[in-house]
């Protein structure tokens, strides 16, 4: 049997081939931001470390969420990280959407933040999931250091040293209650490991000192972890 011929006119009745490139991308949108940007394929977790989205997280939150996620698993939780590092294109592009979806950005800012601000952005917060996983967080998460930052995201951790010993500081109602969503050094952004920023085409942090939430050091209270 011989093959077929090219059908005559064949582009104009293969409209599914290009319109299946976006859904590659599904979960950032569209445009070109990818895997290289933070975007993370479903069921990633924090061991899948060849993913820029889990390579680019401060190292001392990667050593907690993974302490984390095998005691969870342990009681039959599976943690899995909807989304770690984010590029600051990456950023942008969560907030124009959010704009777009909320209608403002007055609104959008309780939601995502600005690519100059998120904690994503410089690699100190992973949004985890399932749901399952944020309620174990939020039950034994303080015992790793891991806290809820706002109460409207109960999925969005960041690492907090001090919550070993006294537990995680109250929660803000929304981002827009952050200090550091003004501009302002919050409790996790004046320490910086070497070696993150460049993919992140991030500027030098200045040292600062943390205002009311004490500063976390990025080892020194990891529990019995050099
Ligand atoms: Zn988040």
């Amino acid at each position: 049997m011989r093959p077929a011929p090219p059908a005559a006119g064949s582009a104009a009745t293969q409209p599914a081939v290009v319109d299946a490139l976006p859904r590659v991308l599904d979960g950032a949108g569209s445009g070109s931001i990818g895997p290289a940007d933070g975007v993370l394929p479903a069921g990633a977790t924090v061991h899948d470390d060849d993913l820029p989205g889990v390579a680019g997280l401060d190292p001392a939150l990667l050593d907690a969420l993974r302490r984390a996620t095998a005691d969870a698993a342990a009681d039959g939780v599976r943690l899995e990280v909807n989304s770690g590092w984010r590029s600051p294109a990456y950023q942008e592009q969560l907030l124009r959407e959010a704009v777009a979806e909320h209608g403002s950005a007055a609104e959008a800012a309780r939601w995502v933040a600005t690519a100059e601000t998120s904690a994503h952005v410089s690699g100190d917060a992973v949004d985890v999931g399932p749901p399952a996983a944020a309620q174990w967080l939020a039950e034994h998460g303080a015992r790793y250091g891991l806290c809820p930052v706002y109460r409207n995201e109960p999925w969005h951790v960041e690492l907090r040293p001090d919550a070993v010993d006294g537990g995680c500081p109250p929660v803000y109602a929304d981002p827009t209650q952050d200090p550091r969503m003004h501009g302002r050094p919050g409790p996790s952004r004046n320490r910086r490991p070497v070696g993150r920023r460049a993919r992140a085409g991030g500027r030098p942090d200045l040292p600062v000192r943390a205002g009311r939430v004490s500063a976390p050091r990025a080892r020194g209270a990891s529990r019995g972890r050099p």
